[in-house]
């Protein structure tokens, strides 16, 4: 650190990002990235948006608002679009957190909710999950903050049914709710349909997994109108030009093509199923995960030793260096033939052992 940075930051813990290896050596299991390409039509959109790359990207999202909005069945005045969804997380933490309005949320869910409490210097209320990695609703009753919670959950894979989301909400009407979908398209069920019934509810979602675009840095949020002009008067005052105009455009055209996307989800999840069913033949541990990438653990293997054994062979998957979950590691789930390598590898790991 050098001796200029801020009294304020000193301490500050960053987040840390699964490893992104440039060269293709490995069988990247590790970022929960979708492993198909986005639609074809994305290509030719991002090529012809390129010649106006003179100009300042549209501010508004204008034409993205509004083929998103007509996909989610909401109006575009319900729709703020970031630059990721980690972007529209920070906005919620900086709109609707302070030093009274502390972020409440799992011990054990998506690592950048502590890193933005940290750096928006809002308290955090951590409320742990249960043993079987389940999220308890009654322990969010008047949880005296904002709430946020991942739903799926990261990195377990649950998701809690909209019912149970509805009653944190009912609980807890003076705070918003933040619900972070970002898995959401892999078979769980999305609290967007809420947004006029609650006006404390932000939904959170991304085209980083289900849409393939990850690289494309788009995300958005869902509320109602107050809501959503809390999360610009954000924006506007951080960073108006947020989604650059590649992005913009990629992102219509990726909407435009979503039936393409959702075929690849259901590609997704029943490699997701396959993979689970083997890992269990096996003797793992796995969590029931409604999400693109499954939890498990083995007695054979400490879970930092089935990274690394893993990793020694070729093949990346996410460990975290957090002691509840340290048996524990998350599987992205890519194409069939990435998942039969890496059954097949953890087969040959295991007869090594006996
Ligand atoms: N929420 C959760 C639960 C996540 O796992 C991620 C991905 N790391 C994000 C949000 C952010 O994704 P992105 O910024 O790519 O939309």
């Amino acid at each position: 650190m050098s001796r200029f940075m801020s009294s304020r930051y000193v301490d500050l813990e960053p987040y840390t990002p699964g490893e992104q290896p440039r060269e293709q050596k490995y069988i990247k299991l590790n970022t929960n990235e979708n492993p198909f390409p986005p639609p074809p039509e994305v290509q030719d959109a991002v090529a012809l948006e390129s010649e106006k790359l003179a100009l300042y990207s549209d501010n508004e999202c204008t034409e993205l608002r509004k083929v998103l909005a007509k996909r989610l069945g909401v109006r575009p005045e319900e729709l703020v679009i970031t630059n990721g969804s980690d972007e529209i997380l920070y906005f919620a933490f900086l709109a609707f957190c302070d030093e009274k309005t502390p972020a409440v949320f799992a011990d054990i869910t998506y690592g950048f909710y502590p890193v933005y409490a940290g750096i928006t210097r809002v308290p955090a209320r951590i409320l742990p999950l249960n043993e079987d990695w389940t999220l308890d609703p009654t322990m969010y009753r008047d949880a005296g903050g904002t709430i946020f919670i991942a739903n799926p959950n990261a990195p377990t894979g649950l998701a809690l049914p909209p019912q149970q989301i509805e009653w944190i909400l009912q609980k807890n009407p003076d705070h918003v709710v933040v619900v972070d979908e970002a898995y959401v398209d892999f078979g769980a069920r999305s609290c967007a349909r809420l947004i006029r019934a609650y006006e404390n509810l932000l939904v959170i979602q991304t085209f980083s997994k289900s849409r393939s675009m990850a690289g494309g840095r788009l995300g958005y949020g869902i509320g109602n109108e107050k809501l959503i002009r809390d999360l610009n008067t954000i924006r506007y005052s951080i960073n108006p030009y947020n989604v650059n105009s590649l992005t913009q455009a990629a992102g219509i055209a990726c909407i435009e093509h979503d039936e393409y996307n959702f075929v690849n989800c259901s590609e997704i999840i029943e490699n997701r199923e396959w993979t689970r069913a083997e890992l269990l033949k096996l003797g793992f541990r796995v969590t029931e995960s409604r999400a693109n990438f499954l939890f498990a653990s083995h007695p054979a293997f400490p879970g930092d030793q089935l990274y690394a054994r893993l990793k020694e062979r070729g093949i990346l998957i996410r460990h975290f260096g957090i002691e509840r979950i340290r048996d524990w590691n998350r599987i992205s789930i890519g194409y069939r033939w990435q998942m039969e390598r890496m059954i097949e590898t953890i087969k040959s790991m295991l007869e090594e052992t006996v």
